[in-house]
């Protein structure tokens, strides 16, 4: 839980008819760090929109998926986001508000307008889209270790599935103890 970041009303956004800011540094709860998040987000509540800009970043360690071997990786974010307040559907009075629901493909996320904003969830949520899909430690990657490459050479017999092959070696520790 990053403090300061606690779920807002979004009534109370409304009520307070200026910017509220935040500027935060923590840990999230569900996304490990090396170093705490730090950035500063910024909210105001304009009718049937929620404007929410925010900055934010942190470094994450993470494991590359050739050679196994941890790394780690800058991430940031820098986000500027509408959110719809109300029904998904509710293309007309998007249209009231001058807001073409289909151009708006940001226009994605919608909040209940009775309910609340969740700062550190955003957070959260715009830091993970920033994880690359595949993980690879960088141009001094030193490939694939030397025992998986073994195991991979030995699978090409007609051997064990490898399926069955987790099995034997579970069933082989199972014997030692
Ligand atoms: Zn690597």
């Amino acid at each position: 839980m990053i403090p300061g970041l606690e779920p807002v009303p979004l009534r109370e956004l409304q009520a307070l008819g200026s910017v509220r800011d935040w500027e935060f540094e923590g840990h999230l709860e569900d996304l490990e760090t090396l170093t705490p998040v730090r950035g500063r987000l910024l909210a105001e509540h304009r009718g049937n929109v929620l404007e929410v800009r925010g900055l934010a970043k942190t470094i994450v360690t993470l494991c590359c998926d050739r050679c196994l071997n941890q790394f780690n990786r800058a991430l940031s974010t820098s986000t500027n986001e509408l959110i719809w307040l109300g029904d998904r559907e509710a293309s007309e009075a998007m249209a009231e508000e001058g807001l073409d629901a289909s151009a708006l493909e940001g226009l994605v996320e919608c909040l209940d307008p009775r309910g609340d904003f969740e700062p550190e969830r955003w957070v959260f949520e715009q830091l993970s889209l920033q994880l690359p899909a595949v993980n690879f430690c960088g141009d001094a990657c030193p490939g694939i270790p030397q025992s998986l490459k073994k195991e991979a050479s030995s699978s090409e017999l007609p051997a064990v599935d490898p399926r069955w092959e987790a099995l034997l070696t579970l069933r082989s520790a199972v014997d030692e103890l």
